[in-house]
């Protein structure tokens, strides 16, 4: 349920207001917005009765949200949720692209890649220092080492960071360095990590578990939101299906399935959604023209070399065309893209 408190309500009204939510033996989340503030019934069982709380004084109309989730939902929240982040801001009318390679490798590596992505007008680098491989043999990422090195490529770029964040353990650590935190598809059910994340103020990009359904995704928005983190932008980046032809199988319908259920930024990931180089250009354009906020690539100086996803990483002269076709696509459907697409 959602408590309407009127434009002109007083700190006191919306105080009260809350305090009798909680005397029910709800919790109530209040959201502040830009014309009034909103109240969140949260925790309640079952049905509760609107009329215990619509003649309160201050308070306009009681809305019940039908969803199992709240916070993420559309109804709690109409307009889209715009984060921000070093001056960037993703969602709303913005178009935002996300790239750099699958994991942080040698320094300079990293920055030759860094150069060559700013220089493109790329305003986020990612990059996992921390890497959920399939299997243990593989490379698991340089850690720490990894984190140093990204703080370096902001310094010299002035690109935000996005890197993943495995386990609460190493969360102070890794958000320490970030300026995005990303949940990978592994982890988006783990509760954990989502409560803890709610805990801090940092945002989120939650990537979509590759077999969970929408309704799944949202309620792990859920965790983090309701814990107070209110900067989570949701990622599609495939899912299992029984098809072979890919890696894995983006679901474009997501996004505007995902458009009409939740306020939060959705970004598309076609890199992951694919697996397969040529296949990441055409998946980027089905993305960005069925309505997302911005993408995620991986991108590496010489992809033969990458010590992990190579097979699915573009080089330089192909992210450059996508920049281009991406930007296009994006100003005939009206959003300003904050990458200003230059050749290499
Ligand atoms: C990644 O972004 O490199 C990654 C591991 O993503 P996902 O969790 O979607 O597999
Ligand atoms: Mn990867």
């Amino acid at each position: 349920m959602l408590i309407v408190m009127k434009k002109d309500a007083t700190q006191v009204e919306i105080d009260q207001v809350s305090q009798s939510v909680i005397d029910q033996g709800f919790e109530a989340h209040p959201m502040p917005g830009a014309q009034c503030t909103a109240i969140c019934v949260l925790k309640n069982k079952g049905a509760v009765d609107a009329n215990m709380f619509s003649n309160l004084p201050g308070v306009r109309e009681v809305i019940r949200v039908t969803k199992p989730y709240k916070l993420a939902s559309i109804e709690t929240h109409p307009g889209p949720t715009v984060v921000e982040i070093r001056g960037e801001k993703i969602g709303g009318n913005n178009f935002t692209v996300m790239a750099g390679p699958c994991s942080v490798e040698t320094e300079e590596s990293m920055f030759r890649n860094a150069d060559k992505l700013a220089g493109m007008g790329v305003k986020f680098f990612r990059a996992g220092a921390y890497k959920p491989r399939t299997g243990p043999y593989s490379f698991q990422g340089l850690g720490e080492e990894g984190l140093r090195i990204l703080e370096k490529v902001r310094d010299r770029t002035g690109m935000g960071i996005v890197t993943e964040v495995m386990d609460v353990e190493t969360l102070p650590l890794v958000a320490g360095s970030a300026d995005i935190l990303q949940v990978g598809t592994r982890n988006m059910s783990n509760t954990s990590l989502l409560k803890q994340l709610g805990k801090i103020n940092k945002p989120v990009l939650l990537k979509r578990g590759m077999s969970a359904s929408l309704e799944e995704l949202l309620l792990a928005a859920e965790y983090i939101l309701s814990g107070g983190n209110h900067n989570v932008m949701l990622c599609e980046r495939g899912i299992r299906t029984f098809s072979n032809h890919s890696r894995n199988t983006l679901d474009v319908a997501a996004v505007p399935a995902l458009r009409a259920l939740t306020h939060l930024p959705i970004i598309v990931d076609p890199s992951h959604g694919v697996g397969i180089r040529d296949k990441v250009l055409p998946m980027a354009r089905a993305g960005i023209a069925a309505g997302a906020d911005g993408l995620m690539i991986e991108v590496h100086p010489n992809p033969a070399d990458a010590l992990s996803d190579g097979p699915q990483s573009l080089p330089f002269a192909p992210f450059s065309e996508l920049m281009n076709q991406v930007g296009q696509i994006a100003s005939v459907i009206g959003r300003t893209s904050g990458s200003s697409v230059q050749s290499i």
